[in-house]
């Protein structure tokens, strides 16, 4: 609870137990939020760092409960996966954001991320191909986002998931590069196809931090003799549009270009587009 000054009664409520009781509820409200519709899906533009042209989206999950108002993604997904609800939420999201994708040009791309439990979940691939059918959507035009996380896991079988995801002709990236316990071990056996670049180094690249600036250069130079692409996250100013483009990622993505949006307004991107 967020009470303002606490006040006497609270002093000896162990803040543990506190915490434990907040989230206890809002892990009820999570177990009814699919099926009260309670989840929606944003769409952040991906665009080409030379042209600008937009060649995706990234879909980023949204929540809005009567009680807690909207929740941030960064706070009710770890909730989601102690909960073991991750499964069910991130097959309508992927159902979801295929059948949106359908909606836009055929050039344009869908990115999902996927959390390690769901890659870890048997039925993931099979649900992945039910969701690409259903919605008619090509592979190609589907890209999945794990994180480093997946491979601190032993024996998931996370590497032959992900390779089997490849050998579908989905793409696939690597979030957050650089913030987890990075190991360059599995860019030699998973061929992902693009290294998404952590924020962090896109502000300090374009703040001229020696040590961004000398990463961001060794990534690109790494990706591209691996066959990948890069994409430069959170890119919020000219500054720091400039450095990266300057620094050679392919893509980005940030504030600058396009905050995370309903489907309608994504949509609204391709009006008078000819779909043909
Ligand atoms: P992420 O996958 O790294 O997504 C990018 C986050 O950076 C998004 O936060 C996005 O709104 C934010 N962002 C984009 N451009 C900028 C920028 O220029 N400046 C700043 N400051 N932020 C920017 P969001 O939507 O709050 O999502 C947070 C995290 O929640 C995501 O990080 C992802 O890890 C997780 N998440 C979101 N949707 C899903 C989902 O459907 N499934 C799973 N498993 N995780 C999800
Ligand atoms: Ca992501
Ligand atoms: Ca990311
Ligand atoms: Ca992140």
């Amino acid at each position: 609870s967020k009470d303002q000054g606490g006040g006497a009664h609270n002093q000896y409520e162990p803040k543990l137990h506190v915490h434990a009781e907040e989230r206890r509820v809002m892990e009820m409200a999570l177990r009814k939020a699919l099926d009260n519709d309670e989840f929606s899906l944003n769409y952040q533009p991906v665009v080409s760092a030379d042209t600008g042209g937009v060649l995706g989206f990234e879909a980023l999950l949204r929540w809005t409960n009567p009680e807690f108002g909207v929740v941030s993604p960064a706070k009710f997904i770890p909730l989601a996966e102690d909960a073991r609800l991750i499964v069910p939420i991130g097959e309508w999201v992927m159902r979801t954001a295929c059948k949106e994708a359908m909606k836009w040009p055929s050039t344009i791309k869908i990115a999902v991320n996927a959390s390690a439990d769901q890659l870890s979940d048997p039925d993931f691939l099979d649900m992945v191909v039910s969701a690409l059918q259903e919605s008619g959507l090509p592979a190609h035009r589907l890209e999945i986002e794990v994180t480093e996380s997946i491979f601190m896991r032993e024996g998931t079988g996370a590497a032959e998931v992900l390779d089997q995801i490849i050998a579908m002709g989905i793409n696939l990236s690597l979030d957050d590069f650089g913030t987890g316990y990075s190991s360059l071990g599995y860019l030699r056996k998973t061929r992902f196809t693009t290294i998404k670049v952590d924020r962090s180094f896109v502000q300090g690249a374009a703040k001229k931090v020696p040590e961004s600036l000398a990463i961001i250069r060794a990534v690109v130079a790494m990706a591209d003799s691996l066959g990948m692409s890069t994409t430069a996250e959170g890119a919020e100013t000219e500054d720091e549009v400039k450095m990266i483009q300057k620094l050679g990622c392919r893509k980005i993505q940030g504030y600058y270009f396009g905050r995370p949006m309903i489907a309608s307004d994504a949509l609204e991107l391709f009006a008078g587009y000819d779909m043909s």
